[in-house]
């Protein structure tokens, strides 16, 4: 397989050899021994402190996207009110998949180059509405902007919102993320981007609240959260779980919370600041407005005029940098550098901004 020196996809990301080691551990053969349950509590334990929480942690096989779509499919019925909150790609697919699964939705927009801003429009439409369940995204990696959560948190606790849903695969571990102080309810992260696991397991915290609703609802599937309530306790899965994963889980986050959430958070963000600032001096043009907040986990930029993003992507190629394209209304006019878990690394981003200044040049 074709590998390039300079990587710097928003995830899959890196994964350190200390974390690719634990996959060749040997396992036994047992799926629910009492070290299995061991390790899956003990993840659970860091976990909750990456997410900032108390509540529950389910861990499940599967990367990032099913615990999306468990926590939706788990938690409403038909004609449920979701008010999605949405800046980006992420934000209205997730108020597209909860209209998919019958949820009646209302979504307060704003447009992709914005952060959650304008209180008062969201405060309207929650106490117009009367949602069941708000949804918002953290980080909103196809654009870059990093939402603050914070406010709406409150202002779900205020209206009692029964649900505050939020996807911040692209954040978690990576920034500060506080789900018991902003009230969240559903707290949903992935392996693959800040923890620098690979792409196959997803995590979400779940409050007694939604455990409650999660048993009424009674929702059965393979992507069904009501299993998991008890799954420890009876020892019993809704399927062989990944042994594997779940290791590779718990020395991910064993890392992280190893060198200190607060310096991981301090990584993140003096190597977003120093990407942002050589983009600019380069004469790159960053992606988000003034005014929208940048994620320290990811940025995205404009594709320099005149430059398709295959050209742009080729160039840089074959310069050993690997970068992503964008999504939506961003395709083919963003390009975005993924500085999140193993690769919020100064050395790495200047070797990725030395190639972008020289890829400019070139006629
Ligand atoms: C990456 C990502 C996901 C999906 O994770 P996968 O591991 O690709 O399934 C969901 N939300 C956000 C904001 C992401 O960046």
């Amino acid at each position: 397989m074709k590998t390039y020196p300079i990587p710097m996809v928003p995830g899959p990301v890196v994964v350190p050899e200390v974390i690719r080691q634990v996959y060749l551990e040997p396992y036994g053969s047992g799926d629910l021994e009492t070290e299995f349950v061991e390790l899956y509590t003990r993840t659970q334990r860091r976990l909750k402190a990456i997410c900032g929480t108390r509540d529950d942690i389910v861990i499940m096989s599967g990367e990032g996207m099913l615990s999306l779509w468990s926590a939706l499919k788990s938690c409403l019925v038909t004609g449920d009110r979701v008010l999605a909150v949405a800046t980006g790609v992420f934000g209205y697919g997730i108020g597209e998949m909860a209209q998919s699964i019958g949820a009646e939705v209302k979504t307060v927009g704003f447009s992709y180059d914005e952060t959650i801003n304008d209180t008062p429009r969201i405060e309207a439409a929650i106490a117009e509405f009367k949602p069941r369940m708000i949804t918002a995204v953290h980080c909103e990696t196809p654009s870059g902007t990093l939402n603050p959560l914070e406010e709406l948190g409150r202002l779900k606790h205020a209206y009692r919102v029964p649900l505050f849903y939020v996807d911040t695969v692209a954040g978690a571990g990576g920034v500060p993320v506080l789900a018991d102080d902003w009230h969240i309810d559903l707290c949903l992260g992935g392996s693959q981007k800040c923890l620098s696991a690979p792409p196959d397991m997803s995590f979400l915290s779940v409050s007694p609240k939604a455990w409650e609703i999660i048993d009424a609802v009674g929702y059965v599937g393979y992507d069904a959260l009501k299993p998991f309530q008890q799954a420890l306790k009876n020892r019993f899965f809704p399927y062989t779980p990944s042994w594997q994963g779940v290791a590779a889980l718990y020395a991910a986050a064993g890392l992280l919370l190893a060198e200190g959430l607060e310096n991981s958070f301090n990584r993140h963000d003096a190597t977003a600041r120093f990407c942002r600032r050589r983009l600019v001096e380069i004469g790159i043009d960053l992606f988000p407005a003034v005014g929208a907040i940048p994620s320290p986990t990811v940025t995205a930029a404009r594709i320099p005029q005149g430059i398709s993003w295959e050209v742009w992507d080729r160039r840089l190629r074959e310069r050993g940098l690997v970068v992503a394209g964008s999504y939506g209304p961003l395709a083919e006019k963003v390009f975005r550098l993924g500085h999140m878990g193993t690769q919020a690394d100064i050395d790495l981003v200047e070797q990725a901004l030395n190639v972008i200044a020289e890829a400019i040049q070139q006629r």
